[in-house]
């Protein structure tokens, strides 16, 4: 059934997103765009299982995500799912190589240190990983949160503007890493951008708009 998302506004119950019926097939990439407040980001974390929807069902690898309870969720998301954000996300009391390679432990993988050191690697972070955020750049922390969504290997990576909060080319160098590693997993990717540029490097478009699905397209069209 169609997704429905409710939340408590300042001024009572907000409805976010309405009737929403999406779909995205394995290895699919799909991006979702629409105005500020149309309910993209939003969607996203229904899709993540960050938060839950009103009614209608939300499912995942052939998963009922709305039939979780909070602990199943986290246990699927950090094995299932890499999500990045435009804010990083990372924890500041943690250098770049723990930042990755915690969750890897917290998930029960084995040398998960070795591993959050290979992915770094990958990332062209090699002589960073002392580092704590704080003495990163926006370019390099974003960098380090790509390591840690990929290194369990997810099948679905999540994307909320990833380059929000970056220059022009650094944007360009993350957006280069990230299509990169859905390549190299062969997973699925949900972008978030209100760039059509960004938005027609995926196989197909949404656009959202007031909480409800507006359109689609493949994204070729969407750059024309
Ligand atoms: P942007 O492009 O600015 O990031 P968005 O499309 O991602 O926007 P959402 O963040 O999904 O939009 O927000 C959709 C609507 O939901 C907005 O009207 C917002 O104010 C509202 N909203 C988002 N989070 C909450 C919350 N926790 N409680 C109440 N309302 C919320
Ligand atoms: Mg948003």
């Amino acid at each position: 059934e169609a997704a429905r998302l409710v939340l408590e506004g300042n001024a009572g119950p907000l409805e976010i997103l309405r009737g929403v019926t999406l779909s995205v097939a394995r290895g699919e990439s799909l991006g979702l765009v629409g105005p500020s407040g149309s309910g993209k980001s939003s969607l996203l974390m229904l899709m993540g299982g960050l938060e839950r929807a009103t009614s209608g069902r939300v499912e995942a690898l052939g998963q009922d995500l709305t039939a979780m309870d909070e602990d199943q969720l986290a246990r699927f998301r950090r094995g299932n799912m890499g999500i990045v954000f435009q804010s990083f996300h990372l924890i500041p009391t943690m250098t770049a190589l723990e930042n990755v390679a915690i969750p890897l432990e917290l998930a029960g993988k084995r040398d998960a240190f070795g591993r959050a050191a290979a992915e770094l690697e990958a990332m062209g972070l090699g002589a960073r990983m002392d580092h704590y955020p704080a003495q990163l750049s926006g370019g390099e922390q974003q960098r380090v949160a790509l390591a840690r969504a990929a290194a369990p290997r997810p099948a679905i990576f999540l994307a909320d503007e990833p380059t929000g909060n970056l220059d022009g080319a650094t944007g360009e160098a993350i957006m280069e890493l990230l299509f990169g590693l859905r390549d190299r997993h062969g997973a699925t990717l949900i972008l978030v951008t209100h760039a059509p540029e960004l938005a027609a490097r995926c196989d197909r478009v949404v656009r959202l708009l007031d909480g409800r699905i507006a359109g689609e397209e493949l994204a070729r069209k969407v750059a024309e």
